[in-house]
């Protein structure tokens, strides 16, 4: 040791220096653990393993997660009934036994009236324009303002595209062939069908083809070419309605525990947020390109006929989903508020969308064949 260094240590020793110095490295040691700390949350979904693009969409936002913290955020998925029942994932969440959940925000009705319009609401906004409220127009801020209550954090994550209208055994050519109807559509599209006379029916995805198959069912609803095939219902009804008036644009989410997100460092929180808008592009686009396939499938191999409801029958549905979505309205303040903001929001996209998509697609309809 040279000369200098002997009297440079012997300088600190004197002045304290070298514990000042200790202490920096000490106060510093916990800022830098924090930043770089493991967290491992878990999720639970409200679909079935294997649920092609639902469940599977719930692993594709965790892994994205993990790519793109390094690893510091995981999330170890759980379909339903693996750790929690299906519709147990709100309250699971909401009270931190698990830090995130994935489903769709029409399931919690019975816990906020509100909750209902930031899925799919009967003849409201279709995929893209649920996009435009939530990022544009206001519409996260009130779901946000909806969930806080249940100390939740939603955000969109995925989107179905326009449903289809279902599977019947019969042709439907007015709202009156509604009337003693045994339909499996639930929520608010099964409060329409019971206003114009026909029974909606409640069945968890595996028991419906059995009851459509024996007659139990006179019609089904469930999701879009590539889910409906893969149910086989083409074996069990002959007929395939468009459009699902029911669901234009089924918006499906993550939420967080907000105190376990509060408390990650704003990177992960991030890292959570850009993983759910970017899992929201995949999803929409996944589920157009296979629905396109399937239906293709559906008309040239398994000969199915698809029909369209009548101007006539649309628009009676119409006027009495305005009412079901009035009486949901009225359940409480938030709900009010929710509504009020959604027409008023439809009201101005879709003004713009009468001379713009629309115009377009009724050009191009004319051009496809299927
Ligand atoms: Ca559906």
């Amino acid at each position: 040791m040279s000369q200098k260094n002997i009297k440079r240590r012997d300088f600190l020793k004197k002045t304290g220096a070298v514990t000042v110095a200790g202490a920096g490295a000490v106060i510093a040691a916990p800022n830098v653990m924090a930043s770089t700390r493991k967290h491992r949350w878990k999720i639970v979904s409200t679909w079935p393993p294997n649920s092609p693009l639902f469940q599977t969409g719930v692993e594709r936002f965790a892994k994205r997660v993990k790519e793109l913290t390094s690893g510091q955020l995981t999330l170890q998925v759980f379909a339903a009934g693996e750790l929690i029942p299906a519709f147990g994932a709100f309250e699971a969440v909401s009270k931190g036994m698990v830090q995130a959940g994935a489903g769709a925000s029409y399931y919690w009705a019975g816990k906020s009236s509100a909750a209902q319009w930031f899925s799919s609401v009967p003849f409201g906004l279709n995929a893209q324009g649920m996009n435009s409220w939530f990022y544009a127009g206001g519409g996260l801020k009130l779901w946000e303002e909806t969930y806080a209550p249940f100390n939740l954090i939603p955000r969109p994550y995925g989107n179905t595209g326009l449903q289809m209208g279902g599977w019947f055994n019969k042709e439907i050519t007015s709202v009156d062939d509604f009337k003693g109807l045994k339909m499996r559509i639930p929520g608010l599209g099964g409060k329409v069908i019971k206003k114009v006379g026909g029974t909606p029916v409640l069945l968890p995805g595996g028991e419906i083809f059995t009851a459509l198959e024996r007659g139990v069912l006179d019609a089904t609803e469930f999701v879009g070419p590539l889910h409906d095939m893969r149910m086989g219902f083409y074996k069990a009804a002959k007929y395939y309605y468009t459009p699902g008036w029911h669901e234009p644009g089924t918006v499906l989410e993550v939420f967080f525990n907000k105190t376990a997100y509060e408390k990650l460092p704003k990177s992960l929180q991030l890292a959570l947020d850009t993983a759910a808008a970017e899992n929201n592009i995949w999803m929409l686009a996944e589920f157009d390109a296979q629905n396109g396939n399937a239906l293709r499938t559906l008309i040239n191999k398994h000969k199915v006929q698809i029909r369209h409801f009548s101007d006539e029958t649309l628009s009676e549905l119409h006027k009495v989903a305005l009412e079901v979505m009035q009486e949901e309205a009225s359940k409480d303040d938030q709900a009010q508020k929710v509504h009020q903001a959604f027409n008023k929001f439809q009201d101005r996209v879709g003004a713009w969308s009468a001379v713009s998509e629309k115009v377009y697609h009724q050009l191009i309809a004319k051009k496809v064949a299927l």
